[in-house]
């Protein structure tokens, strides 16, 4: 036996992964379902071919690892991955390690690291194809002497920023799943902002895909520089060779979803914490897939106006809203350290996003600054965020005035706008919720003047 590490799952991400742990000189062994992929693999893997070693049979691909053994599956998350756990168990010995890098829903890997007598990780990677074959980010989650025993080869084959790798152990357990799962949330947030500015751009300025294209790479050049910006300006300037046209805008405007997003909206109202932008954007791709429906109400109701705002107007809204975005995902993830027990540390999970993921970017910098001087806060209140806040919203107010005015959707800077203005309001009106409340259902009230609880209104004697 003489590979450091297995991997099973020869697709997009697993065969990317693969080539990215041969480069940096361990010997991965790998196998796949369909046995013709392994060995197709292995003749594309060039000299990397040296670090490899393909095997036919699970039992062949025990044997190759030395042990004790690790063994990352990166097949379809779900079912596969137990049935997978299932298949290999006869094969390894107890102290042979499993390594869930799917997409794993969290309440998935905490099953599994409660019901599997085994040692078991679960860990997110990010970052794509291209992430994962040449530096993904990867966050992970399980006991720290399980994350110890890979540390060297993830560390290694991860991303890193300045040259820190960005692949830390986020916490116990499901923790690593969930951060990236909320990674995910945020990356849809991020997406449908960048989106909104288009829209904006495209129907109220009438601007052309390549005009926005061009605007979007000014962006990328200051504080909105990231990934997603560099990615969108990428998509906008595409020309398309059969209509000799912008591509842009011969793609079909309906988003596809894995379900990352939703799972995260989904755990932020288990969690009872905020997350309106993330649930925006999520939302707004279910609204982007009913095509036909849009069409029809699209004739009953008629168009929407041009507007008149200043590019740089666009860009302070899309700052801003992108703040309050991350500041929602920051808050989340405090809120399930507290209600799963995970030691998740912001800063480090911050740290852990500036390189190899899909939502890098400058500003996750400042955010690792921000939650090192104090973990405990908002991004809203850290003040180097609340001075960019200050300076911005007037811009997102202006942003989503005038949109909603032409009759152009904004819904995720909407979405950011009003948690803002509600979360800036000291008295809000939940007085009245609680009125409402009590008079049908009799659930009692706390009375301001007094901090009396259990308070009724006249109509309990009625
Ligand atoms: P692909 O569809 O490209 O590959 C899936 C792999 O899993 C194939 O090797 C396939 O084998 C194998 N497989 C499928 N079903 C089973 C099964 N029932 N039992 C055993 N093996 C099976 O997927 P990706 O590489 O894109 O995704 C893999 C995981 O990584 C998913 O959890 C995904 O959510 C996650 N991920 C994907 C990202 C991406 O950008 N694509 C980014 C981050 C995470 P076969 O060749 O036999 O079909």
């Amino acid at each position: 036996a003489r590979a450091d590490i297995g991997l099973i799952g020869l697709g997009t991400m697993g065969s990317a992964l693969a080539l990215n742990i041969a480069e940096k000189g361990f010997t991965v062994a790998v196998w796949n379902r369909t046995t013709e992929k392994t060995h197709a693999f292995v003749e594309e893997a060039g000299d990397l071919a040296a670090n490899v070693i393909a095997t036919d049979t699970l039992e062949d691909l025990a044997a190759a690892l030395k042990g004790p053994r690790a063994i990352i599956l990166m097949v379809p998350a779900g079912q596969p991955v137990d049935d997978q756990i299932e298949a290999l168990d006869p094969y390894l010995g107890p102290d042979d390690m499993v390594i869930d890098a799917g997409n794993a829903n969290f309440r998935d890997t905490m099953r599994r690291m409660e019901v599997l007598e085994r040692p078991f990780l679960g860990i997110g990677v990010s970052g794509g194809e291209d992430g994962a074959r040449h530096g993904p980010a990867i966050m992970g989650g399980g006991d720290p002497d399980l994350w110890a025993r890979v540390a060297p080869i993830l560390t290694a084959i991860a991303a890193s920023f300045e040259g820190t790798p960005c692949a830390n152990l986020m916490g116990e357990n499901g923790a690593g799943h969930f951060v990236k799962a909320v990674h995910n949330g945020i990356e849809y947030a991020d997406m449908q902002l960048i989106a909104e500015v288009y829209g904006l751009m495209r129907d109220g300025l009438a601007m052309e895909a390549p005009q926005v294209g061009e605007v979007f790479e000014g962006w990328n050049n200051g504080r909105l520089s990231s990934f997603l910006i560099e990615t969108s300006a990428k998509v906008a300037l595409a020309h398309d060779t059969a209509t000799d046209g912008p591509l842009l805008d011969v793609i079909v405007d309906a988003a596809g979803q894995k379900g990352t997003g939703r799972w995260t909206a989904i755990e932020a109202q288990h969690l009872g914490t905020p997350i309106p932008v993330i649930e925006a954007a999520v939302a707004a791709r279910n609204m982007s897939a009913q095509r036909g429906l849009r069409a029809d109400l699209a004739a009953t109701f008629g168009g929407v106006d041009r507007i008149d705002i200043p590019i740089d107007i666009l860009e302070a809204a899309l700052t801003c809203g992108k703040i309050l975005c991350y500041a929602q995902g920051f808050d989340m993830l405090r809120a399930a350290a507290r209600a799963f027990d995970w030691s998740l540390k912001p800063e480090v999970i911050a740290r852990n996003w500036r390189a190899g993921c899909i939502i890098r970017s400058a500003m996750l910098d400042d955010m690792a600054e921000a939650f090192e001087a104090a973990p405990d806060t908002t991004l809203m209140a850290a003040p180097y965020f609340s001075d960019i806040l200050s300076e911005t919203i007037g811009a997102l107010r202006q942003t989503v005035i005038a949109a909603t005015s032409a009759g152009l959707p904004v819904p995720a800077m909407a979405a950011a706008l009003a948690y803002f203005d509600t979360m800036r309001q000291a008295r809000g009106t939940a007085n009245m919720i609680q009125g409402q409340r009590d008079y049908f259902g009799l659930h009692g009230f706390v009375r301001m003047d007094t901090g009396d609880k259990d308070q009724h209104g006249p109509w309990a004697d009625d």
